[in-house]
């Protein structure tokens, strides 16, 4: 594999990450609240337009760098590159990995996984794996099928919220084009990874020491690990 093509694929990730954080910043509100007009830290108004929306660098100009997003948008990237290679699927991963890094953001500030990015996530990956494997429709049915069963149940006994739920079964929906490995690492990974991902927020500060912990983050790089892992 070429080195540049994974240049290129990380280069991707990492400015369609600089773009994410004032988005993220803005929808980052209570369930059926609208998204914030104002900065959350000091209260400055967004500007109209699509640059009160989207923009490259950080949320607000008070906010810090944004070099968090850029980075893990990066590596992100360069894994899905190095573990799937130069092959049609690849695109589809690198597009997905745009809602499903604003989800992490968005979740890690309020909790919450909003329901048209989680399907965005779901029509940018899996309408064109399935275009491109039809055979694997009914699978990857299945497997969406059996994680939002399993996840309702891990949600009826607490811990996990409806948005992880959804979230869960859509990532399984992806993996099950690339196989029964990818489905279950995808599923395990999670539960293994959200310790690690919990101490890091803490010490970033981005959850109270007693407030519940997003699921969503270790739900999603739990997807990409078992995207790579079968790949491997
Ligand atoms: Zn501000």
């Amino acid at each position: 594999m070429s080195p540049l093509f994974v240049i290129i694929a990380t280069a991707f990730g990492a400015a369609s990450a600089a773009f994410l954080p004032r988005l993220a910043h803005r929808l980052a509100v209570g369930y059926a609240d609208t998204p914030r007009p104002v900065c959350a830290d000091c209260l400055r108004p967004f500007p109209p337009g699509h640059s009160g929306w989207v923009r490259v660098g950080a949320a607000c100009s008070c906010s810090g760098g944004y070099a968090v997003p850029v980075i893990a948008g990066a590596t992100v990237a360069a894994v899905l590159a190095v573990a799937v290679g130069p092959s049609p699927e690849l695109p589809a991963y690198l597009l997905a990995a745009v809602p499903g890094l604003l989800l992490a953001m968005i979740d890690m500030h309020c909790l919450r996984l909003p329901d048209p990015l989680v399907g965005a996530l779901a029509i940018t990956a899996a309408g064109p794996l399935a275009v491109l494997h039809p055979g694997r429709v009914g699978a990857s049915l299945v497997a969406a099928v059996a994680v939002l069963t399993a996840y309702v149940i891990l949600a009826f006994f607490g811990g996990l919220g409806l948005g992880d739920v959804k979230l869960a079964a859509v990532l399984a929906l992806i993996l099950g084009f690339a196989g029964w490995p990818a489905v279950f690492l995808g599923v395990l990974a999670p539960h293994l990874i959200n310790g690690p991902i919990a101490l890091f927020m803490l010490v970033t500060r981005r959850a109270g020491r007693r407030g519940p912990i997003a699921f969503g983050p270790a739900l999603l790089v739990g997807a990409v690990l078992g995207l790579a892992l079968q790949q491997a």
